[in-house]
This record gives structure tokens, C-alpha cells and sequence, in this order.
């Protein structure tokens, strides 16, 4: 069973982990350390592709 939202452990900007979802957009985060916000998406599955 996979969860509908894993939570975003790291920042991809700073690498801080004080990560909170945004109120204002889904699958949005705020990382407090650098005050980026950032959308998290899903965009397919590898499998079945050819260029690994
Ligand atoms: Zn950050």
C-alpha cells in the first residue's frame, strides 16, 4: 500500500529537513531554513522506459 503523500524529507535547495507543507498550494512545502517554497510532483513511472 503506498501512501498518497510521502512526506518531502529534505529541502533540494538547502538540505534542511525543517520542512512544512504550505497552506497555500498543494503538494507544497516551506523550508524554513532558506524560505523557499517548492511544489513537490509526480510525473510517471521509470518503468518501461529504455534510456537507463
Ligand atoms: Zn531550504
Amino acid at each position: 500500500m503506498t501512501p498518497a503523500r510521502v512526506p518531502v524529507m529534505h529541502c533540494p535547495y538547502c538540505g534542511e529537513e525543517d520542512l512544512r507543507p504550505s497552506a497555500e498550494a498543494h503538494a507544497s512545502w516551506e523550508c524554513r531554513q532558506c524560505a523557499r517554497a517548492f511544489q513537490v510532483r509526480f510525473v510517471g513511472l521509470l518503468v518501461g522506459r529504455e534510456d537507463r
